[in-house]
């Protein structure tokens, strides 16, 4: 008895991790399914208001995005829809006779700018010029489609991809053999046996390319066994997947001609490439805002939004963005958190630890709403969290409030003798004294060569190992000054310390801090603190 009794719960044991795994997929499911609702919705929203504030500008290209996203939106939905019908058996399949190779030829042409895109070159090849069978035009495009959009999804730039038709023939059926191939990044031979299961995301990680929902293949599987097929996967990693799909060859359904697919492919609407540059002065004098977002029309959404207040400029995923925040030291940055190569806790965590860019306050935007990757955004250091859909007012005024925080960082910083200490505490520096260290660091350096009349912004770059125009941006920022002016500063306030404390007379100090003009040095002085070296003297 002992013995069943420990076999009954080894067995309820296992059914119980089994139940808890595919809860946990069901979560992820959930969490994944309100990223990709939310990110369309955000562009349906965001743009109708554009349409409405700004008719002359986003009349024409507005409702284009707008029709777009509902679709991608709808394609969802029914994705879920027939996962449930087929689940109850209700979907049917709906046959008609006629030449399925031109009905896959033409599916194929509708993909060609999708994959041109995203760099890719797609090709059709067939071993048969036309062939007459039973098929369902319908659920044959939804098969192909998913195949076609994982293999461009999945397919790293300059890749290819081969959309291979072919007759095949087992135990005296004859079978239509359509092969989807690609050169992409491949599946791991341990995941291969789960990647049909519902759900199931090979990388389900916030790095991965492009978004999904895990259930692309589950559907695939099932509409394919509707028409009494079968579906197959081979890959290795690095070197591509190639997907087999076999469909019994049958000539029973009514003739029909030939049925032209309507389509709805992600994107396939040609984006305008962002192009906001301007060249006018007060444009120069704009904050310059980042937006790092892999979705073009996110970004697009973004710039609509921004483009009168900021200089934009634009990244597309999180290793550009830390490249290009490196290079232009940007005065705020807007990231989305799912992303390819890297992903926008990775961008914050990089910037934030970094002196040159240490400073810059950064929003990030993501559909997960839940409580805990907000938390793990703001431990990274992430300034602001907002979630999709957003309102362009909600971002305005997140974006004013951390702009006006800096404002008052800088009145702290401008002055550069009221700074506290940092030097005496031992401790790592955090992320907030990254900034009193650097403006320390500044300060001791013009000091070790104040008496240089010479010493300027090149030797400054060089013992700080940062170059001219991040060294300008980060001090701009911080201090609301150029970096000569900077440097005049900190020349003037240790004047001003040894006019208070010293006998030296105002023609030697004025040598001392690197003015062996006395002229120049009392006209900048008086600039600086209003009254003549002479005053404070006394
Ligand atoms: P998703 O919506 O995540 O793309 P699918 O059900 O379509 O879901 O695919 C399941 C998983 O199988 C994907 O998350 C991906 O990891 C993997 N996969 C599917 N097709 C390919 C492919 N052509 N190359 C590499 N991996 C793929």
């Amino acid at each position: 008895m002992n013995e069943e009794l420990l076999e009954k719960k080894e067995v309820v044991e296992h059914q119980k991790e089994k139940l808890e795994e595919l809860d946990e997929m069901k979560s992820r499911f959930f969490t994944n399914i309100s990223h990709e609702f939310r990110t369309p919705l955000t562009i349906i929203s965001g743009m109708a208001a554009q349409i409405k504030n700004k008719p002359d500008k986003w009349l024409e290209k507005g409702p284009g995005m707008i029709e777009q996203n509902a679709q991608n939106l709808l394609r969802l939905i029914n994705q879920i829809l027939d996962l449930r019908k087929l689940e109850s058996k209700e979907l049917k399949a709906n046959l008609v006779q006629g030449d399925v190779v031109k009905y896959l030829y033409y599916i194929s042409e509708s993909f060609q700018s999708y994959a041109e895109d995203n760099g890719l070159q797609l090709h059709f090849l067939t071993e048969l010029n036309s062939l007459d069978m039973d098929y369902d035009p319908d659920k044959l495009l939804r098969i192909v489609t998913n195949l076609l959009s994982n293999g461009i999804k999945y397919t790293p730039d300059s890749g290819h991809i081969y959309f291979h038709i072919d007759q095949a023939e087992e135990d005296n059926q004859a079978f239509l053999k359509i092969s989807v191939k690609d050169t992409g990044i491949g599946i791991a031979k341990e995941k291969l046996l789960h990647i049909f299961d519902r759900f199931y995301q090979v990388d389900d990680s916030t790095t991965r390319k492009g978004e999904g929902t895990g259930i692309g293949l589950t559907l695939t599987q099932e509409l394919v066994k509707l028409m009494n097929g079968r579906i197959e996967a081979k890959s290795s990693v690095g070197q591509g997947t190639t997907m087999l799909v076999y469909l019994p060859i049958t000539n029973e359904a009514p003739k029909t001609a030939t049925i032209v697919p309507t389509m709805t492919v992600a994107s396939n609407v040609q984006s305008e490439s962002i192009d906001f540059l301007q060249n006018d002065a007060a444009y120069e004098l704009l904050p310059i805002v980042l937006v790092v977002e892999d979705n073009r029309d996110v970004a697009q959404y973004l710039a609509a939004c921004l483009e009168d207040r900021y200089q934009l400029e634009f990244a597309e995923n999180g290793q550009e963005g830390i490249d290009t925040a490196f290079e232009l030291v940007p005065d705020l940055i807007i990231s989305d958190v799912m992303m390819p190569e890297k992903d926008g806790f990775e961008l914050c965590n990089t910037l934030k630890s970094d002196e040159r860019t240490s400073h810059i306050p950064i929003i990030l935007l993501t559909a997960k709403a839940d409580v805990d990757s907000r938390i793990s955004g703001l431990k990274k250091g992430a300034d602001a969290y907002l979630s999709k859909p957003f309102e362009q007012e909600e971002l305005l005024v997140r974006l004013e409030q951390l702009l006006e925080i800096r404002r008052r960082l800088q009145e702290k910083y401008a002055n550069p003798t009221e700074l506290p200490s940092v030097f005496s505490d031992s401790q790592a520096v955090d992320n907030r004294n990254i900034e009193d260290a650097f403006i320390q660091k500044i300060i001791g350096i013009v000091h070790q060569n104040i008496s240089d009349e010479h010493f300027g912004i090149a030797h400054l770059c060089r013992a700080l190992g940062i170059g001219r125009t991040q060294l300008h941006h980060k001090i701009k920022a911080l201090t609301g000054k150029s970096t000569s002016l900077y440097i005049r500063t900190i020349r003037l306030q240790e004047a001003r310390r040894l006019l208070q404390t010293t006998d030296l007379n105002v023609s030697e100090i004025g040598y001392e801090v690197g003015f062996h003009s006395l002229a120049h040095f009392s006209r900048y002085y008086s600039e600086e603190f209003g009254e003549p070296p002479s005053r404070t003297r006394k």
